[in-house]
């Protein structure tokens, strides 16, 4: 092969990323590094040259689908990197998992770890000679629509719930400097992102491990704290007409603060709460953080204050020793505090969780019991909630829509974030001149519900 041909013929690295929406801003940044030095990207296992694999580790289906597409990796292509939470996982017999299931593995690096796979990259298949880096947009390569993107905030918790292995794969808390997550921000913005879904472990904790040190974003001072970056974000999304969405807040006293904020609409009325339980006792079992405050008051301020602010939550049923009467409270608590998006898990151990050792384990036809029940409640009082937007006009963002929405299309509202709630159904538009485009704003009129989803009629 002459020079020019090597050179022409980009070495091609394949992707693939598994896990929660955290591990996809890692594997963003991966992508773009590998982008900014001029590797090409291969959709298939066969086409590259070498493969990543980014994994999760969290629950038991997770690893099992990261070390099987681990091992599809190796049988089809043969040189493999491992990154992810997976990665930092001990194995049976030695310190780690992948390496003891898959030794021929190339390298295997934990999460957060651009730079280590970078090398691992480097050493297996050397870099390009002449890097693209001009045709790499300013806010790098996302792995969302083009008109949606997460932003983390912070790596690792302080807290240790029981449950949860998350804090020994990732660490405690770093929050990113304001400045640099300002900047990521503005450029999302500038290259199109019209919704932007702020992530982390504990949002509502961002800065406390600088002690709230004050950071710098074009030469004025701005505090590492949530309601300063929460403000900051908003005014740089507010000259695109840009959406910021609030996941993994915890409902600490300050966070009332950001209310204001949502009801003069510089951010979206929309909070990602994880309560999990309500239940003091089994809170407590869990060390969750915030398990002291009053969450049934605070949310009932919060809706005082914003009248329009949607709860989305996540629940566990059948946690270690939940009686009865635990579980009949977190019933109560769904139906009173009104969240209008909750999911639930039946209470599942994951290897290494300090759960485990709890007393108490239920069987599991009674945790599933739970979780359905739970759901049916959950489900009525989220479709009573859905069924007062029949009549509204609301601000949809177009996420599809073929052939310019002539034969209508799907977007959502701020009231439902991508991936995980409903969505809006987009009538074909009356009006013949009516287009719908993706990443657009269109306002629709509901007309109606359909179980989690609504149906509108574009205006
Ligand atoms: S807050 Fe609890 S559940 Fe969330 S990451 Fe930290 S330890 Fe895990």
């Amino acid at each position: 092969m002459s020079e020019n041909t090597a050179a022409a013929a980009a070495p091609k690295v394949g992707f693939v990323s598994l896990g929660c929406p955290k591990a996809l801003t890692d594997s963003e940044l991966i992508l773009t590094q590998l982008s900014a030095e001029g590797y090409a990207t291969s959709k298939t296992f066969q086409g590259a040259d070498l493969v990543i694999v980014n994994t999760c580790g969290f629950i038991d289906d997770a690893v099992k689908e990261s070390l099987d597409t681990i091992g599809e990796a190796l049988a089809e292509n043969g040189k493999v990197i491992v990154t992810g939470c997976l990665g930092a996982r001990a194995g049976e017999t030695t310190d780690n998992m992948v390496r003891e299931v898959h030794p021929s593995v190339l390298a295997v690096t934990g999460p957060h770890a651009t730079q280590e796979v970078m090398d691992a990259v480097h050493a297996h298949l050397p870099k390009p000679h002449d890097p693209f880096v001009d045709l790499v947009p300013a806010a790098g390569i996302k792995l969302t629509p083009r008109h949606y993107a997460y932003l983390k905030i912070s790596e690792g918790c302080n807290h240790r719930c029981t449950f949860c292995i998350i804090p020994s794969m990732r660490g405690d808390l770093v929050s990113r400097p304001v400045g640099d997550v300002l900047k990521e921000a503005r450029a999302l913005f500038e290259s199109g992102v019209k919704e932007l879904l702020v992530v982390s472990q504990d949002t509502s904790a961002y800065g406390v491990d600088v002690k709230y040190r004050t950071g710098f974003f074009d030469g004025r001072p701005v505090k590492t704290r949530m309601l300063d970056l929460v403000r900051a974000l908003g005014e740089l999304a507010q000259p695109h007409g840009a959406w910021v969405r609030l996941h993994y807040v915890y409902p600490y006293p300050h966070v009332d603060e950001v209310l204001p904020l949502m009801a003069e609409g510089l951010v979206l009325p929309y909070l990602d709460v994880p309560f999990q339980h309500s239940h003091p006792d089994v809170l407590r079992r869990m060390k969750r953080p915030a398990s002291g405050e009053r969450n049934l008051e605070r949310l009932h301020a919060w809706r005082e204050a914003c009248p329009e602010l949607i709860v989305r939550s996540t629940f566990i049923a059948g946690f270690p020793g939940e009686t009865e009467e635990e579980f009949q409270h977190l019933l109560d608590f769904v139906r009173e505090a009104q969240i209008d998006r909750a999911g639930c898990f039946a209470y599942s151990p994951v290897e290494g969780a300090a759960a485990n050792e709890l007393p108490g384990m239920l069987p599991t036809e009674v945790r599933e019991e739970r979780r359905a029940r739970f759901m049916e409640v959950a489900e009525q009082v989220s479709a009573q909630r859905l069924r007062r937007r029949v009549g509204a006009t609301m601000q949809v963002l177009v996420d599809s829509a073929p052939g310019l929405g002539r034969k209508g299309g799907v977007g959502r509202s701020y009231a439902d974030a991508p991936e995980i709630d409903g969505t809006v159904r987009l009538l074909p538009p009356e009006k013949l001149s009516k287009q719908l485009k993706v990443g657009e704003f269109t306002k629709a009129r509901i007309v109606a519900t359909e179980g989690h989803d609504l149906v509108g009629m574009p205006v």
